[in-house]
């Protein structure tokens, strides 16, 4: 899929008109987020660790409150908890999708707890009709950290199906180069179906603002730059054959490792359409490091997401983070490995991948 002239005809034009800040590009790419996420508002934003600090702000939270949050995630899910003077509770994942536990969720809440932050992890999603049931028990908002699953959906047991990021009452997103919609630069975007929600977050990112220099709350600033939106509206309607692609990636990857014992390949709930942010194995009983290493030497980049979960970093060390007693998190930092998943691999490039995992398994199987 070549989009290069159409990005430097669109770029060339924002340098025309010298709308770096808020052009035209910026609001048409937010009407198009929400169509196609099927959301009542959209308010871009610099980064998706902006986007959830942005979330958490708009919930008026006060020090020490509570914040149910993986620990198996990307260190801004955590990070911008703790930036705001709250308490993040980490909470084990469930061992099939690695993502929030709903029954670790329950029991983690006390009358201090004001936040639940389902991550959806390497694409798949949490188990979100249970999450908002527990979310509606206890009347807490729920943050979706959909920085990892844009385009990925959920289908409750009714039948009904909602886009990832549009179920909890904010959902929050990363335009990060990597990510599945990705710019050329750092990006970000906050949803809610919430009228009331929406004036407030679209108040805290431009500085609190509520007309030109009143500005009524205490804000950050973080806007989509114009040329980013220029990218990402080029690249919004070709998300869904990405998404298709990534899937045939992985389709390809599960059979060439079908009946392997020492790998569990990952798994895809009935009612999660997985986007495959990353390709992620468990290894049972293999060296991780040598597989990293022997794949390195055959130019095969893998990497590790995450050797370290959040509740074991120094940063929460003030935290109370390793009394957090998670052993499934903890299991698999030490067992996940991720291979190359994109949009443009050919089935060579994917048949040695396979072929170099197979090979050090056979040279080293016990
Ligand atoms: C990438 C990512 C973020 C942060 O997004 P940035 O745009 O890099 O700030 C937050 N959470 C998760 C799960 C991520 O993968």
């Amino acid at each position: 899929m070549k989009i290069k002239p159409q990005v430097d005809a669109a770029m060339a034009e924002v340098l025309d008109n010298a709308a770096f800040i808020n052009g035209a590009p910026v609001q048409q790419f937010t009407k198009a987020l929400q169509d196609y996420l099927g959301v009542k508002h959209v308010i871009p934003c610099a980064n998706g660790t902006d986007a959830l600090q942005i979330a958490m702000m708009a919930l008026d939270l006060k020090p020490g409150d509570e914040v149910i949050t993986p620990s198996f995630t990307f260190i801004a899910t955590a990070e911008v908890i703790a930036m705001l003077h709250l308490k993040p509770v980490f909470v084990d994942v469930d061992p099939q999708t690695f993502c929030l536990d709903p029954v670790q969720v329950e029991k983690a809440i006390t009358p201090k707890t004001k936040a639940i932050v389902p991550v959806h992890l390497y694409g798949h999603s949490a188990e979100m009709e249970a999450i908002m049931e527990i979310s509606r028990k206890y009347n807490i908002p729920v943050i979706e950290d959909n920085a990892q699953a844009i385009g990925g959906h959920y289908t409750f047991s009714d039948g009904t199906t909602q886009k990832l990021g549009a179920i909890g009452q904010i959902g929050c997103t990363s335009f990060f180069p990597s990510k599945n919609l990705g710019c050329y630069g750092d990006g970000g975007a906050i949803f809610t179906n919430d009228d009331e929600l929406a004036g407030k977050l679209r108040m805290i990112a431009n500085h609190g603002q509520s007309a030109r220099y009143y500005h009524d709350v205490v804000g950050v600033n973080s806007r989509l730059d114009t040329l980013q939106a220029v990218v990402l509206n080029v690249k919004l309607p070709l998300l869904d054959e990405y998404i298709k692609a990534r899937r045939a990636v992985a389709d390809a990857y599960d059979a060439g490792f079908a009946g392997i014992p020492q790998i569990t390949t990952p798994y895809r709930a009935d009612n999660s359409y997985h986007v495959y942010h990353q390709y992620t194995l468990q290894l049972n009983g293999a060296d991780r490091n040598a597989l990293q290493q022997y794949l390195q030497e055959r130019q095969v980049p893998a990497m590790i997401y995450y050797p370290v979960p959040a509740h074991r970093q120094k940063m929460f060390e003030n935290f109370g983070g390793a009394e957090f007693n998670l052993p499934v998190t903890d299991n698999l930092t030490t067992k996940v490995i991720s291979l190359p998943i994109h949009t443009e691999m050919d089935a060579d490039q994917l048949q040695h991948i396979i072929d170099s995992v197979k090979s050090f398994l056979n040279q080293n199987s016990k």
